[in-house]
C-alpha cells in the first residue's frame, strides 16, 4: 500500500500481542461490509504509547482497541463520556475524530450480551468470581447493574477484590457483594453461575481451580479464557452435567461493538458478530 491511500488504520494497542484475533475479526467485518478500512497491531512500549497517540493522523490510524497493560494509562490522553469508563475506569475502544480522541468501553457490554445469548438474564442469580483483575471489573461491573441477587468473589490479592467492591459500592450501593478467603467459602454449590476471570487455564500445566465436587448440574460455568476453547474448568463443567461457556462470544462481542463505533456503520451489531463468529471459525 502506498502513502497516499486512502485506506483507513485501526487497530490494536497493547504490550504482547502475538496471538490476538482482532486483526482476523476486524478485517473480515472491512472486507464484508465493503469498507476501505484495515485492522492492525501496534506493539509498543510504555515510552511509546504518547508518540504514537500524537502522530495517529501522520499514520492514517482513526481508531484503535486498548489491551493490558495500557487501558488506564491511555485515560489521560482522551475525552470520553463512556458510562463503563466512569464505572471501571480503564479504555479499551478510541477513536479518532478531526477534533480529538474518544474512548469507550466494550469490554462490559461485550460481557453482557454474551452473558446474555449463552445464560440468559443474570438478574437475581448468585453468582461466584473467580480473580479481580482488569476482566472481573468489568464482569462486576455488568452483574451489578443487571441486578444479580449475589456476588462472592475470591482473588488470591485480596486488595484487587476490595478496590472492585469499592467500585460497586460506588454506582450500585445496595449490591450485595461478598470478599471471600478462599475458593470453598465462594460456596459454588449454592451459586446458579461461576465465572473464571483468572488467567489459571490459560497454560496446559496450570491447575483446575475447583474440585468436581463443588460443581452441580444447574451450575453455568463461564471461562473468560478462550485459548484454549476448552480449559479443565469447563472440561469438569462438561463432566458433571454443567452447562458452560469458554471467552470467545465476549471478545468476538466487545470487538463488534468497537467496530461499529470505529466506522459508525449502520449494520447492526448482530451481523458484525455473525462475520466475526465465521472469520474466526475459518481461521481455527
Ligand atoms: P489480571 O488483571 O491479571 O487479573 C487476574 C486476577 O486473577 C489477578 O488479580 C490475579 O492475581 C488473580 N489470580 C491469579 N491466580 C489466581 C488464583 N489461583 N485464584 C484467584 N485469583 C487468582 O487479568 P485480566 O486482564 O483481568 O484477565 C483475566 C483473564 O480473562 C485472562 O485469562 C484473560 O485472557 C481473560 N480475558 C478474556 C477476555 C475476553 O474477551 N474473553 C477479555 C479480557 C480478559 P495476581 O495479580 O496476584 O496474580
Amino acid at each position: 500500500m502506498n502513502s497516499a491511500s486512502t485506506t483507513k488504520i485501526y487497530g490494536l494497542l497493547g504490550a504482547s500481542l502475538g496471538h490476538s484475533l482482532s486483526p482476523a475479526m476486524h478485517n473480515a467485518a472491512f472486507r464484508e461490509l465493503g469498507i476501505d478500512g484495515q485492522y492492525r497491531l501496534f506493539e509498543k512500549r510504555p515510552e511509546e504509547i504518547e508518540p504514537f497517540l500524537k502522530n495517529l493522523d501522520k499514520e492514517n490510524i482513526w481508531g484503535f482497541n486498548v489491551t493490558v497493560p495500557y487501558k488506564e494509562k491511555v485515560l489521560e490522553f482522551v475525552s470520553f463520556d463512556d458510562e463503563y469508563i466512569k464505572k471501571v475506569g480503564a479504555v479499551n475502544t478510541i477513536v479518532r475524530r478531526d477534533n480529538g480522541l474518544y474512548a469507550f468501553n466494550t469490554d462490559v457490554q461485550g460481557f453482557g450480551i454474551h452473558l446474555k445469548r449463552v445464560f440468559g438474564e443474570p438478574a437475581g442469580k448468585k453468582v461466584a468470581l473467580l480473580g479481580a483483575g482488569g476482566a472481573a471489573r468489568a464482569v462486576c461491573c455488568l452483574l451489578a447493574g443487571a441486578s444479580v441477587a449475589k456476588i462472592a468473589i475470591f482473588d488470591i490479592d485480596k486488595a484487587k477484590s476490595e478496590g472492585i467492591v469499592r467500585m460497586i459500592k460506588s454506582f450500585s450501593p445496595g449490591c450485595d457483594i461478598e470478599i471471600v478467603n478462599s475458593i470453598e467459602e465462594l460456596k459454588i454449590n449454592d451459586k446458579d453461575l461461576l465465572i473464571n476471570a483468572t488467567p489459571i487455564g490459560l497454560k496446559e500445566s496450570d491447575p483446575c481451580l475447583v474440585g468436581e465436587e463443588m460443581l452441580h448440574k444447574d451450575l453455568f460455568v463461564y471461562d473468560l479464557i478462550y485459548n484454549p476453547a476448552e480449559t479443565k474448568l469447563l472440561a469438569l463443567a462438561k463432566k458433571t452435567g454443567a452447562k458452560y461457556s469458554n471467552g470467545l462470544g465476549m471478545l468476538i462481542s466487545q470487538g463488534a461493538q468497537s467496530f461499529k463505533y470505529f466506522t459508525q456503520t449502520r449494520t447492526s451489531l448482530d451481523v458484525i458478530v455473525k462475520i466475526m463468529e465465521k472469520a474466526l471459525k475459518k481461521g481455527a
